[in-house]
């Protein structure tokens, strides 16, 4: 099984049951990958594939 990366802390997404993976809204083609720790500091992501910044 592939391992996620938090797409803002840059850390592994295995036993973190507060964290959240969706799709782009944008693209839809990367997965952003929120760690709780992420959406703790309310960390703004960024698709690896387009660019696309948001934030909650
Ligand atoms: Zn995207």
């Amino acid at each position: 099984m592939e391992a996620h990366i938090c797409n803002a802390s840059k850390e592994p997404i295995t036993n973190n049951t507060g964290s959240t993976i969706f799709p782009c809204p944008k693209c839809g083609h990367k997965f952003i990958v929120r760690s709780t720790h992420a959406r703790e500091i309310a960390a703004a992501y960024k698709c690896p594939n387009c660019k696309f910044v948001g934030p909650n």
